[in-house]
């Protein structure tokens, strides 16, 4: 085992039989240890550094119909609402006083939000804060939109993939556009000035200990800056509701992995971890993650971008939340930084 964790550590090349070995053999022995080497290689960078986002879900409407997904087009139960331009850019001035200095905008792929509206709105944004980095999590977009967001002054987008496996997307979104994302992301990787940072899923309802490491060997192989990683949920009102949730323990062991295989990635703490578990972000500080993602849309609205069941943080003010979070990250040796938190220089 140690010689595993070690030759991670060291970047040497790990057989896929030997990933398969560490998912098959998940115990708390083996995560503590490849919690240590990844906090010690987060740390080489990153120090005790966590980096700060400020999220602003401004539309659960979604064109797309994804099993798992508690804004999919088809969840009637879900009450839709979309922001206008004016409550965004009230979010980003309070969360600039609040010290954040990267907005996400994300959001369902909500077709009443055009192309050229999404522009005008990162115009705005960029005019106003020109020290903050803005970042888009808005699914997949033609090339020419992409360079039209970053030519409007956005700096990087989220382009989520959730598994690079075909049999598990199949039997995920109809359609498979997630699987057209998937090969969408390979390409756009190699040509796009954006910094691209794809999303696994850990779930297990379909998901077999082959398929994530084929998904490991796929980020690998892309490289990206961003790496957002969090358990499956399910939701009451999707196909999924009866599947079984990923579970804390697989996503620590996965966040340490792939902390040691890309040692200057951005990984969050997501809010999912944090609802699987009450500690589940600063455990995924632990396991190596590097960045944490407070929520900056109106109170009003939080609930409603039920991606998944009891999902936190839906009642509390953004004050509230930037605070708890800086306790939390105090609680465990760790600080939130307030720069842009840009993925290191080479
Ligand atoms: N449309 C945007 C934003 C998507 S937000 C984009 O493509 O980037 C939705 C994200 O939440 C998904 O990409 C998925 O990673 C996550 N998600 C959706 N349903 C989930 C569930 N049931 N459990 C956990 N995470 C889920």
């Amino acid at each position: 085992m140690n010689n595993l964790t070690e030759k991670l550590e060291k970047k040497q090349f790990l057989e896929r039989d030997e990933f398969k070995w560490l998912l098959e053999n998940n115990t708390p022995e083996l995560r503590a240890d490849l919690s240590n080497r990844a906090q010690r290689v987060s740390g080489e960078t990153f120090g005790k550094g966590v980096y700060v986002r400020g999220l602003i879900e401004f539309s659960n409407y979604c064109k797309n119909d994804c099993y798992y997904c508690g804004i999919r087009r088809g969840n009637e139960a879900a009450h839709r609402y979309r922001l206008s331009e004016q409550e965004i850019l009230d979010c980003c001035a309070l969360g600039y006083d609040l010290g954040f200095r990267t907005f996400v905008l994300q959001g369902g792929e909500d077709p009443g939000f055009s192309d050229e509206q999404m522009a005008a709105l990162i115009k705005k944004i960029r005019a106003g804060y020109p020290d903050c980095a803005i970042t888009l999590s808005l699914g997949e977009r033609p090339r020419e939109v992409y360079e039209a967001f970053y030519a409007a002054g956005a700096n990087r987008y989220l382009l989520r993939h959730e598994t690079a496996q075909r049999n598990i997307i199949e039997n995920s979104t109809p359609g498979n556009c997630c699987w057209k994302t998937v090969r969408h992301v390979s390409r756009i990787s190699k040509q796009s000035a954006f910094r691209l940072a794809p999303a696994l899923w850990s779930a297990r309802h379909h998901q077999t200990v082959d398929n994530l490491v084929a998904d490991l060997l796929f980020i690998k192989e892309l490289n990206p800056q961003m790496i957002g990683i969090g358990p499956f949920i399910p939701h009451q009102h999707t196909p999924y509701k009866d599947a079984k949730a990923g579970t804390l323990e697989e996503t620590l062991l996965l966040i340490s992995i792939l902390r040691l295989m890309l040692p200057k990635a951005l990984i969050p703490a997501t809010t999912a971890l944090g609802t699987i578990d009450p500690k589940g972000r600063e455990l995924g500080i632990l396991a190596g993650a590097n960045v944490v993602m407070p929520n900056l849309s109106p109170v009003a609205v939080r609930k409603d971008y039920s991606l998944y069941d009891n999902k936190i943080c839906t009642g509390d003010e953004a004050a509230e939340c930037r605070v708890c979070l800086s306790k939390r990250m105090e609680g465990i040796g760790y600080e939130i930084l307030t720069h842009r938190g840009d993925y290191p220089q080479e």
